[in-house]
């Protein structure tokens, strides 16, 4: 039987959690992880108890859906929602993270970014996370890892 690396034990959670995103024009999971545990999760997603998307559709502003939480949001607020630090964790992503997360990542000390999928890479993400000595590194997710579980019955 094989066994799978902790990068794509943790990336592939990120990728279930991605499959309970509710917006409909990018489903991305994040997963937080700390001394190889995982701490918190998050999918792109409404407000607790808002509309979703899918039902009631996307809310466009400026070419971006503002009804949705990112991914990376949700985990690093279920960190300070239930009081889990979130200094020196690494986070694992299904994308590439826009701006915003890559400040709130970095505001939140997270250490390291480890992303599945180059998602429209701002340069100056890339930027602010060098700054701030986050390690960025791209980990692409081989989806033959979920084709494993028939190994187990
Ligand atoms: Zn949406
Ligand atoms: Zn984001």
């Amino acid at each position: 039987m094989e066994r799978i690396t902790w990068h794509q034990y943790f990336m592939a959670q990120s990728h279930l959690l991605a499959l309970r995103s509710t917006c409909t024009r990018l489903a991305v999971g994040a997963t937080i992880v700390r001394d190889k545990r995982i701490i918190a999760g998050g999918y792109n997603g409404s407000i607790a108890g808002g509309a979703h998307c899918m039902d009631e559709g996307c809310y466009i502003i400026d070419n971006h859906c503002v009804r949705t939480i990112h991914a990376e949001m949700n985990a690093i607020l279920q960190c300070a929602k239930f009081g889990v630090p979130t200094e020196g964790s690494e986070i694992y992503v299904t994308h590439f993270p826009c701006l915003h997360c890559c400040k709130a990542i970095i505001q939140s000390g997270i250490s390291a970014v480890y992303y599945a999928k180059d998602y429209k890479n701002h340069p100056y993400a890339l930027e602010l996370f060098q700054q701030a000595n986050v390690l960025v590194r791209h980990v692409p997710f081989d989806k033959n890892v979920l084709s494993l579980l028939r190994h187990i019955d």
